[in-house]
């Protein structure tokens, strides 16, 4: 399956636990002012890539941990997405998710797309909310803004309410 993507780095220590591989999504609707991303706000920019293609460098490194999506926005191609994390559990790696919505917003969109149900069921930490600025802080794990939230998302589907790490 195509994917609309700004880059990939094979191996990140900054996204997420461990060293990860980590896709940027192109295309993002937020628009947060003071974006470290502004390039990935085009839904015409980037490059279109192919899931399989992009999992195949993880798959022979034992020690990549998982992958990370971020973007741009994830959620605007969510069939994509949720493939690439599909895969990834299969392999026995981990999944975090960035994304500008809530995850009240995915959880309600989710009652009307399997596509949505899919990526949340192979995500282990969902990053959310939009980045803002006058919430910035550099002591944040993870995080860009102190609105943006680490959450289990295993945990959050089985409680039936949002559980953070
Ligand atoms: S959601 Fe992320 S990529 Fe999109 S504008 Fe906000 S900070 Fe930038």
């Amino acid at each position: 399956m195509k994917i609309r993507l700004a880059g990939i780095v094979n191996e990140s220590v900054v996204d997420g636990p461990g060293i990860r591989m980590a896709v940027f999504t192109q295309g993002c609707p937020h628009h947060c002012a003071g974006c470290q991303n502004p390039e990935t706000h085009d839904f015409m920019g980037g490059y279109l890539a192919d899931t399989d293609e992009i999992l195949k460098p993880m798959a022979n490194r034992k020690y990549i941990k998982g992958l990370t999506v971020s973007g741009g926005e994830p959620l605007c191609q969510v069939q994509a997405v949720a493939e690439l994390a599909k895969k990834t559990k299969a392999m026995g790696k981990d999944v975090v998710i960035y994304t500008g919505y809530l995850v009240e917003e995915l959880l309600e969109k989710a009652k009307e797309d399997a596509n949505i149900v899919e990526l949340l069921q192979n995500t282990d930490y969902l990053i959310d909310g939009p980045f803002i600025e006058s919430q910035k802080s550099l002591h944040l794990v993870f995080r860009g803004s102190v609105n943006q939230r680490v959450i289990d998302i295993p945990k959050t589907l089985s409680a039936g309410k949002v559980v953070l790490c």
